[in-house]
Formats: structure tokens, C-alpha cells, sequence
């Protein structure tokens, strides 16, 4: 066999192993849950007093995920409770944006309800809900936009990442009216225009070009990309793949280049080298970074230069004076090739895994590590068509496949997060509090013990 037949089918094998190892896994999640379910103490008396918060710092594909395992797996003795503090109103299915960027009566679709059904297996009240956002970090509490502090015993710092200028790759709004308006006014923007430049060829930049160009193919789309290759973090077939795709569709493909947003004036934009070219729409897809500022104060050294927060192999923050601050999901520094959902909620359940066997009094911890498996990527090409990679580094196995959902994988993602496809329940249920209610409630728990 060709050596590069026998990578494949070494890449094959290792593929085959991954998806048994987290069938493994999965099945150990759901027989630890209905253990701790079974074995449950009936909830003794803790004194209001000395209930102690575990704190989650975002809830999405990290922060949502750890908070399931900490109340599943939590001793049920009402010790201790989850305290979630999230901003948005709903989870925001990052994955669809740049796709309803451009297909227009499917936004409502990214904007997941928060629910108490996601924690239905866990005892009821162990889950707070503030909807506020963290400012800063201290040692013992976080303090909140409006200034209120929340003291927590454990902190899990799940932020994720955030970009300058909002859609096509993040909302920058917090509230689903805004977010929708927000899609609106871009499809708006993109229907009326003649010429169309995205900046930026990784993977919502190739989406987002190739979906503009096949729903108006007579519209002018110029994708620029700073790299002599678009897709330059994955393999050299997919980007081979990506590159094929834009050309089938007549996207003008622009490398090695940057456009400079400052100089887009309505009707043209100037590139890095002084060229210019036609624009009457500039779609920013650059500029993603760690959301790890609210660490900053605290504890400077755990940034690195990337602006990720700098982790232990345990996802306790790389701070030894911090041993009950963990860190998940995008905003940690664990140096995969791609970081994504799957990534953050296998290090969510770790996180939170090592919380509670600190609570438990046992001395194995988890150790996180990057596996190959988890740095799939499934690419759209325009609206009909994706195309799926495994890349182990060396090698690289794709798979195309037809599209027929133009709302591509909500429906599967709503389920998943334990809300009914699309039935909007609103704010968690309308159980969520603001800190100033949160805390109210818990200094007149205080008055009655
Ligand atoms: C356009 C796009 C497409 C993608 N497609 C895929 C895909 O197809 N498959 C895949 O697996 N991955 C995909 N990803 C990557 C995936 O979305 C991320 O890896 C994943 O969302 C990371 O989850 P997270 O919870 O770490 O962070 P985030 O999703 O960034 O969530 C962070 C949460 O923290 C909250 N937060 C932030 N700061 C604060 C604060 N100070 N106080 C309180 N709360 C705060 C935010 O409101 C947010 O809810 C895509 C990403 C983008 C941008």
C-alpha cells in the first residue's frame, strides 16, 4: 500500500478507537448520574448560613455542560449550590450565525432557551440562576456589572471568546430581540449590496462567502485572507477542498492580503498593499479572541500571550494560589488544533468532575489532554453541501455530504440542550434572577435560620 494509503488506514483505526472511547465515556456519565440519583441522602438541614456557592462563569457549550455535571453529581446534601451567571438571555448557537447571516426566517433558531429541564435528573434548587455578567474576579467572590459580589467557594471560568465587531461570528448583544435584529439588519445589508468582501478565510469567513455566492450568485463576493492558503490551521486537503468549492462558485479569492476596515468608504475598500477593490459591504469574520479579562487583576501571570488563561493539566488555573479556580472551553489555554463545542464540554465535565471529588473528600483528580478525535470539523461549502475532516496532523480523512436543513444542526442542537425544537420558554423558565434578587433572597434565607 502507498505510505499515504497506510496513514489513511492508521488514521482510520485511531478514528474508530476515539469514537469507542467516548461511547465509553458517555456510558460511564449516564451510569455515575443515575448512581448519584439512587444513593441520594434525603437533604439534611444546612443552615442557610453555611451553603456554599459553586460558581459558573458563562453558560454555554462549557459553562452550561459543567453546571449539568456539578448538579448531577453534587452531594445531595444541599451543601452546596450552583450558581450559573450568564448574560444572555439564550444560549447562542455560535454555529448557525454566519449561516443566518445570509438565509433569512430561521434566527429565532439560534437562541437556544435556557431551562431547568436540562438539569432535570439533578435535585431540584441546586441550580441558581443570575443572569448578570462578571466584571472581575477576586479571591473568595466575583463582582458584577452592577457591583454587587458573589462569594463563591469554587469558581469554574467558562467565558469563552469574543470578537470586535459582533456578527457574523458573535452577537455582541445579550438579549434575543437585539440578536434577531441584529441578523436582520446584516441580511438587509447583504441583500443590497453589489459587492460583497469578507474578511478573513477560516471557517466562518469560507461559510459565510460561499453560502453569500450561492444564494445570490450574481452579486460580486471577494474573500480576503491574510495566509497563502485559506483554512491555513486545518489539513492541506481540506483547504484544498474550501478553495475548490469558492471557485466553483466564482467567489474571488484574495490571499495573503488584509483589508482595512477603516478604509471602507461605501464603494470601495483599501487591501494591506495599497490595492483597492470594489466593496459596498464589508463582512468582518477576523478579530476572535480569549474573553479572559475578568482574571486580569487577579492574576496576571495566568494570561498568556494569546490571551487564553493559562491551565493546569486538572483545568485548575495555573495560579497556585488559586486551587479552586477552574478554567474550560475556549477561553483556556490547552493547545488544541481546533478549539470547539465538543472540546469545551469534554473539559467541562472534567472541571467539574475534579470539583466534586474535592468536595467528596477523594484524591483523584482528571487530567485534561487534547485527543485528535475531537478537532473534527464540519465545514459548509454553500447552501447544499459540507464537507466533514478528521486530521491527526499527518493525515486527513473527508467526507462530503448534501445539505438539506438550511437551519443546518439546531434542531439537533435544541434537543441536545434539553430544550423542544423551537419552543421559546423564555429566560430560564422565568426563574432567573438578577444579582440584586439573588442576593435579597439569600440574606433572607439568613434572617429566617
Ligand atoms: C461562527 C462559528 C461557528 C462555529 N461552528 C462550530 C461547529 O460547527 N462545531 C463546533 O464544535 N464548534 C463550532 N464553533 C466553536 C464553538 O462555538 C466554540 O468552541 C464554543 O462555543 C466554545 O464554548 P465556550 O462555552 O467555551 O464559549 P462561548 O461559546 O464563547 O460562550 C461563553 C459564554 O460565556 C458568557 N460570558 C462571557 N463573558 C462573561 C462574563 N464576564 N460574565 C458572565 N458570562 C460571560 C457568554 O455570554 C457566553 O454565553 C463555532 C464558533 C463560531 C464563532
Amino acid at each position: 500500500m502507498a505510505p499515504q494509503k497506510v496513514q489513511k488506514a492508521v488514521l482510520f483505526t485511531r478514528l474508530v478507537g476515539y469514537a469507542f472511547r467516548m461511547l465509553f465515556s458517555h456510558l460511564q456519565r449516564v451510569a455515575s448520574t443515575r448512581l448519584a440519583a439512587w444513593t441520594a441522602l434525603s437533604p439534611t438541614l444546612v443552615d442557610a448560613s453555611d451553603v456554599k456557592n459553586i460558581v459558573v462563569v458563562g453558560a454555554a457549550f462549557a459553562g452550561y455542560f459543567a453546571t449539568k455535571v456539578l448538579a448531577n453529581s453534587l452531594p445531595r446534601n444541599g451543601k452546596y449550590r450552583v450558581v450559573v451567571i450568564e448574560p444572555n438571555s439564550h444560549f447562542n448557537f455560535t454555529w448557525v450565525l454566519p449561516r443566518f447571516c445570509i438565509v433569512e426566517g430561521h434566527e429565532n433558531k439560534a437562541f437556544i432557551p435556557y431551562t431547568p429541564d436540562f438539569f432535570a435528573q439533578a435535585p431540584d434548587g441546586i441550580v441558581s440562576w443570575v443572569r448578570d455578567r462578571v466584571l472581575t474576579v477576586g479571591k473568595t467572590s466575583v463582582r458584577l456589572q452592577g457591583g454587587e459580589e458573589i462569594p463563591y467557594e469554587f469558581l469554574i471560568i467558562a467565558t469563552g471568546s469574543t470578537v470586535p465587531d459582533g456578527l457574523p461570528s458573535r452577537l455582541g448583544v445579550d438579549n434575543k430581540e437585539e440578536g434577531v435584529q441584529l441578523l436582520k439588519g446584516v441580511q438587509a445589508k447583504i441583500r443590497a449590496a453589489s459587492h460583497v468582501v469578507v474578511a478573513g478565510g477560516g471557517a466562518a469567513g469560507v461559510e459565510l462567502a460561499t453560502d453569500a455566492k450561492h444564494q445570490y450568485p450574481d452579486k460580486s463576493v471577494t474573500l480576503v485572507h491574510s495566509r497563502p492558503s485559506v483554512m491555513h490551521r486545518f489539513g492541506p486537503e481540506l483547504q484544498a477542498e474550501a478553495m475548490k468549492a469558492l471557485e466553483r462558485l466564482g467567489v474571488d479569492v484574495i490571499l495573503e492580503e488584509k483589508a482595512m476596515p477603516g478604509s471602507a468608504d461605501g464603494t470601495s475598500i483599501d487591501l494591506k498593499s495599497g490595492r483597492v477593490i470594489n466593496c459596498d459591504c464589508l463582512i468582518n469574520c477576523t478579530g476572535q479572541r480569549p474573553a479572559s479579562d475578568i482574571i486580569a487583576e487577579l492574576s496576571p501571570d495566568s494570561i498568556s500571550p494569546t490571551g487564553h488563561i493559562k491551565v493546569k493539566p486538572t483545568l485548575q488555573i495555573a495560579d497556585d494560589s488559586l486551587p479552586n479556580i477552574y478554567v474550560c472551553g475556549d477561553v483556556s489555554e490547552t493547545h488544541d488544533s481546533n478549539p470547539n463545542s465538543r472540546i469545551a464540554a469534554r473539559q467541562a465535565q472534567i472541571a467539574a468532575d475534579n470539583i466534586v471529588s474535592v468536595v467528596r473528600g477523594r484524591a483523584k483528580r482528571r487530567t485534561y489532554s487534547p485527543e485528535f478525535g475531537d478537532g473534527v470539523i464540519k465545514l459548509t461549502l454553500g447552501l447544499d453541501s459540507s464537507i466533514m475532516q478528521f486530521w491527526d496532523g499527518k493525515s486527513e480523512l473527508l467526507f462530503s455530504s448534501k445539505e438539506t436543513d438550511l437551519a443546518l444542526m439546531c434542531r439537533g442542537a435544541w434537543s441536545a440542550i434539553g430544550a423542544k425544537p423551537f419552543v421559546d420558554t423564555g429566560v430560564y423558565k422565568g426563574q432567573s434572577l438578577t444579582a440584586h434578587e439573588f442576593l435579597s433572597r439569600d440574606r433572607s434565607d439568613d434572617d429566617v435560620a
